[in-house]
């Protein structure tokens, strides 16, 4: 049954919407856009039509973004702008908003707006309860807990004032599994989820606040955790409906390692995928939900 006012497209003229660059002209800051998923998620977003900042800290990493940024440019024919702050640093998150508006101020009326944030930057690290540290404690809380707190701060006066807004935090599933080894890093990401529950009521007529709980993927920060941890996941990948690897789908190393692992990591792409739908206008109606982005690692309840 159809509702008043609402017509159904037509093959024909769905096929006339630009759906594919449904965020053009946005402006989208990221933060640890570098690499992994946060560079997937650049990449999908700017692909849609976005502009970017990305963020990165790592001198290591200056001439992967730059040339990351490059190549989005020419690609999608966008604007993006890379920017090394340590959000660690707790004047990072402030230098890293001015710099964007710098650059992205309309020139004239001075207007600056800030359409999507994605809180992307993180560090983790596997300590038993005996081994942790007040300095472990710090660097990853300081990085993936009050450093989106202290950029959204800054970005407040950015945001939209018509609920248009789009912030996606990316937590994981080890905020709510209680992984051995996470004592800091699972109580992280399980505050970065609170926060985006009181965010989605505090900036309701801002933007939407959502997160994303990946799982294992196939980036730098999940190949660094060592063999003890994966096999901690191997139970968790084996009964993942979409973790079980494909043979001449997944990439030969995969199925080789899915004995060992329980089945094939995510891929950054796809949680870049479940980030770009967060950041739709079709998503104006989902606002302090955590959404899983974990092939089933971690079923909603
Ligand atoms: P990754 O490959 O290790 O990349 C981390 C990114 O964060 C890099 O761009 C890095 O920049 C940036 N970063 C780190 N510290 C920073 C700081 N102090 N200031 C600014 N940027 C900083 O990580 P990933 O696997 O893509 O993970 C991305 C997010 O997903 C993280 O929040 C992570 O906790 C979450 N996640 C990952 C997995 C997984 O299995 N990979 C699972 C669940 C959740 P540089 O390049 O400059 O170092």
């Amino acid at each position: 049954m159809s509702r008043p006012g609402y017509q159904r497209a037509s093959s024909t003229n769905l096929a006339n919407r630009p759906q594919h660059r449904s965020l053009e002209g946005k402006l989208a800051i990221i933060t640890g856009g570098s690499r992994g998923i946060g560079a997937a998620i650049a990449s999908n977003l700017a692909s849609k039509g976005a502009h970017l900042v990305l963020n990165y800290t790592s001198d290591s990493s200056a001439d992967k973004t730059e040339s990351l940024s490059a190549s989005l440019q020419a690609e999608h024919n966008v604007r993006v702008l890379p920017v090394q702050a340590d959000l660690g640093d707790p004047n990072g998150p402030a230098h890293l908003i001015a710099t964007a508006k710098n650059k992205f101020a309309h020139p004239k009326t001075g207007k600056f707006q800030i359409d999507i944030i994605v809180n992307n930057a993180g560090v983790a690290g596997n300590q038993l309860l005996h081994h942790v540290t007040p300095d472990a404690f710090l660097e990853q809380y300081n990085i993936n807990v009050l450093a989106p707190i202290l950029l959204l701060q800054a970005a407040i006066p950015h945001l939209p004032t018509d609920r248009s807004g789009r912030i996606v935090n990316l937590s994981s599933v080890s905020a709510s599994l209680g992984f051995v080894g996470q004592t800091v890093y699972g109580g992280t990401k399980a505050a970065l989820e609170h926060m985006t529950r009181t965010w989605a009521r505090e900036l309701a007529e801002r933007a939407t606040v959502n997160a994303v709980n990946p799982g294992p993927v196939a980036t730098d920060m999940y190949s660094s955790t060592g063999a003890d941890f994966q096999q901690q996941m191997k139970p968790f990948i084996l009964s993942a409906p979409l973790m079980r690897e494909r043979e001449g789908v997944d990439p030969q190393e995969f199925v080789d390692d899915a004995k060992k692992a329980g089945g094939r990591p995510g891929y950054d792409h796809e949680i870049a995928g479940v980030v770009a739908m967060l950041c739709s206008e079709d998503a104006a109606w989902c606002t302090g939900s955590v959404i899983c982005a974990n092939g089933g690692f971690k079923f909603s309840y």
